[in-house]
């Protein structure tokens, strides 16, 4: 199995995280691949073809913010950064630069399994076209008729509401920031709108959630944007 496992890279200068990385991934099936800097992390990036790479944004050679660039030039594959605490804005800029997803230092494996699990599913979602029901929990959207039920009641959604959930659906599990959903919901001259983003956040929560103060199914990543649960 751990042959046909997918295939991670893991770029990233402090070894005690590698080690704790290489033993976790393998014993979970993947394989694994290891660079020190960032330079090196680039060339495997290209030689070794990967499934997904796991980034340390603080390298001692190359920005992070720019290694993921670099692979933007010519993949896709899922990228997720790993940030030291307090870092919003970084973790941001990795976001719109085209990181898929992020987890702040010191992070459990678990987290980082689940991270990997919903990236490298959006990459097989994609390969097949997306299904046209969503559910997690009690909430189910059928994108086609645009139903949507929550705790088995149907609910309206005005059209902005409904393009606000349909977008967070297509990127459920991983992080989407305020940018991201601004420019996909309301377009690029909308960027600076937070405000509405989080008045819009509100209705679409009152609608779906039981308890809106304590969100199930849309999670606030304080500082940098919304999760929509995938399981
Ligand atoms: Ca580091």
């Amino acid at each position: 199995m751990t042959a046909e496992g997918p295939k991670i890279l893991i770029i990233e200068d402090e070894q005690e995280i590698r080690r704790f990385l290489r033993a976790s991934l393998a014993a979970h099936g993947y394989r694994f691949l290891e660079a020190e800097t960032g330079q090196q992390g680039l060339r495997y990036a290209t030689s070794s073809q990967p499934d997904l790479i796991v980034l340390d944004l603080g390298l001692p050679d190359v920005d992070g913010l720019e290694i993921i660039a670099r692979v933007r030039e010519w993949s896709t594959m899922p990228i997720i950064v790993l940030s030291a605490r307090g870092q919003e804005n970084e973790k941001v800029a990795a976001l719109d630069a085209g990181a898929d997803d992020y987890l702040t230092k010191p992070f459990g494996m678990g987290e980082l399994l689940a991270r990997i699990r919903v990236a490298l599913r959006h990459v097989l979602r994609q390969g097949e076209g997306e299904s046209p029901l969503f559910t997690v929990g009690e909430l189910k959207v059928d994108l086609g008729s645009r139903q949507v039920t929550a705790q088995g009641n149907p609910v309206h959604l005005t059209p902005t509401e409904f393009r606000l959930l349909s977008t967070l659906i297509r990127h459920a599990g991983k992080v989407v920031t305020h940018r991201q959903l601004l420019n996909e919901v309301w377009g690029p001259d909308s960027l600076d709108e937070t405000h509405s983003l989080r008045v819009y956040m509100a209705k679409l929560r009152d609608k779906i959630e039981v308890d809106s103060a304590r969100p199930r199914y849309l999670l606030t990543e304080p500082g940098v944007g919304y999760r929509l649960v995938a399981e």
